[in-house]
């Protein structure tokens, strides 16, 4: 069942990539979970929800229907069915999130809901230059405290880029193992691609740390119906994910305890 959004702001975040600010919210969103979001003529495709309250997506132009997404303009209308999947479950105190390319668009409204209960956040965020880079700003703009105490909720923002024109020069996963030695996480989050999650799910095994994914597929109906969103056999294996698990239905949020 549709819904419809009207757009009532658009953010430009980087050279390929806008944030969809909408006039309502999606009630029952969870940080994790997506959105199909149809444009008649054009299609339907699922996106992370970026905030719920109003509905937030954002979307990186790559194809034919990110690109008809950035050619709306404020008072255009979007249908949406959602909030569907399983998404992130915040598990202790002490959140360790990790953003890959665009996979960041589900960690600011996960750090935001961290934040309001209190706990601490760590994020780290890999991209290819400085230009790729999303939302960092937006993160260290919700540093409430840079006092690591019990009492006071804090965030920590890590960056690295792989020509090292922003932040640390290298993978994430650098960044990742430096969070873990300065404040051992209660659990770690991510978003991103796949060769970043399954190195990522080693670097949780040896620290034995909990950790939740969100993976992503060829995702078409989004009711666990046409199997398209099926995970190769190689990613499953490094996944820890039995054969039929659909991103979909299943996911795309994946726990796996510590
Ligand atoms: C659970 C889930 C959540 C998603 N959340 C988001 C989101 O929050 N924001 C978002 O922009 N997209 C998100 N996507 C991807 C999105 O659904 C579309 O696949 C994407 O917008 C491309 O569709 P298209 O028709 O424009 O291009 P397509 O013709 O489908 O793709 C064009 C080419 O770009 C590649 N590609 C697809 N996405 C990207 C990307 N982000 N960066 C680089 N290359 C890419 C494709 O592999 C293909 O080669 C999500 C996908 C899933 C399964």
């Amino acid at each position: 069942m549709h819904q419809t959004f009207t757009v009532t702001d658009i953010r430009t975040e980087n050279y390929r990539t806008k944030t969809f600010i909408f006039d309502k919210p999606l009630p029952g969103a969870q940080p994790g979970q997506y959105v199909m979001a149809w444009l008649p003529d054009v299609g339907e495709k699922p996106f992370s929800i970026a905030g719920a309250d109003p509905l937030a997506l954002m979307v990186v132009a790559v194809g034919p229907f990110s690109g008809a997404l950035h050619r709306l303009n404020v008072g255009d209308r979007v249908w949406v069915r959602g909030p569907l999947g399983r998404g992130f479950a915040l598990r202790g105190r002490h959140h360790l999130l990790v953003g890959g390319g665009y996979g960041v668009a589900p960690l600011l409204f996960l750090a935001r809901t961290g934040l309001a209960a209190g706990h601490s956040v760590d994020v780290c965020i890999g991209a290819r230059t400085a230009e790729d880079v999303l939302l960092a700003g937006a993160f260290e703009k919700e540093a409430v405290s840079d006092q690591r105490s019990a009492l006071s909720p804090f965030i920590v923002v890590r960056v690295t880029t792989d020509d090292g024109s922003m932040g640390e020069k290298g993978l994430v996963t650098q960044a990742v193992e430096a969070a873990i030695a300065a404040h051992r996480p209660d659990c770690v989050y991510a978003c991103g691609p796949v060769p970043m999650l399954t190195a990522l799910a080693r670097l949780c095994q040896e620290h034995g740390l909990p950790h939740q994914f969100s993976w992503e597929a060829h995702l078409r109906c989004g009711l666990g119906i046409c199997g398209s969103c099926e995970l190769d056999a190689q990613t499953r294996q490094a996944a820890n994910l039995p054969a039929g698990w659909l991103v979909c239905k299943d996911g795309p949020v994946h726990g796996v305890e510590g």
